[in-house]
């Protein structure tokens, strides 16, 4: 579903991603964790082009695009691939919520406006959030608004959903609700990738964890794996401050 392989990414001679390769089926929820500053934003961000990897391949869901040499329609198609869930939602503020979900569906996919109506209601719905179609970014909480961000998210339909620590702009007292859809979209069977710092959050959710520290994967495996019985000293001691 999911192919990365070799990705690596340079700002000026800082090298972040050292040769990333990872793969997702179709389905699973893999976690990615990590210290600050070790490229997991930098990462996500790749793969769907929001940054351009350095060197190294991505594919996701038959397309592939050599990131050395890629072509804007490449580009292009493998953008449409993803959806992305801002830490700081990135909402349009003079948009409702009703309308910032159905931007995407109106102005890329041009739906028609009647259906992309309908259809962001529903998705609106799902996350909670009916009785708020209207409101506008400043009437609504952060953990309102990062639903509303996932529900723009789940619209346009991707093959995967990219969080990036979609409850670390939060109130305390607000990631529960958050945390509580995207488990509930865990659950039906989409495919995410979740840059977080939310430890049993990712255990209980994730399918396969991924630990990097210094733009590079030390270790890969099923939460019991990594939360039990972590191989390397560098996971022990991340998992240490936490847990
Ligand atoms: P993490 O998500 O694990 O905290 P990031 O991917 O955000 O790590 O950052 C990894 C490193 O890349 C950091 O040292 C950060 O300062 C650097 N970095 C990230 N984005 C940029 C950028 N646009 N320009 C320069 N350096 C960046």
């Amino acid at each position: 579903m999911i192919q990365l392989k070799q990705i690596k990414k340079s700002f000026g001679r800082h090298q972040v991603l050292k040769g990333i390769d990872l793969q997702v089926e179709k389905g699973q929820v893999v976690a990615i964790l990590g210290p600050s500053g070790s490229g997991k934003t930098t990462l996500l961000r790749c793969i769907n082009f929001l940054e351009r990897p350095s060197d190294g391949e991505i594919e996701i869901g038959g397309i592939t695009v050599q990131c050395k040499r890629p072509s804007k329609s490449d580009i292009h198609t493998l953008r449409k691939q993803s959806a992305m869930v801002f830490q700081q939602y990135n909402l349009f503020r003079h948009k409702t919520a009703l309308e910032n979900v159905m931007e995407g569906l109106v102005v890329v996919q041009k739906i028609p406006k009647e259906e992309a109506r309908e259809r962001s209601i529903a998705l609106l719905k799902k996350v909670g959030l009916e009785n708020k179609l209207d409101a506008y970014p400043s009437q609504l909480s952060g953990g309102q608004q990062q639903r509303v961000g996932i529900a723009r998210a789940l619209a346009l339909n991707p093959k995967v959903i990219l969080l990036d620590e979609p409850t670390s702009s939060l109130d305390p007292e607000l990631v529960g609700e958050v945390l509580s859809v995207i488990r509930k979209i865990a659950k039906e069977g989409i495919t995410m990738i979740i840059v977080t710092h939310e430890m049993a959050f990712a255990q209980d959710v994730a399918s396969h964890i991924i630990f990097m520290d210094d733009g590079v994967v030390v270790e890969q495996g099923s939460p019991v794996e990594l939360f039990n019985s972590p191989k390397e000293e560098r996971t022990r001691q991340f998992l240490k401050r936490y847990t």
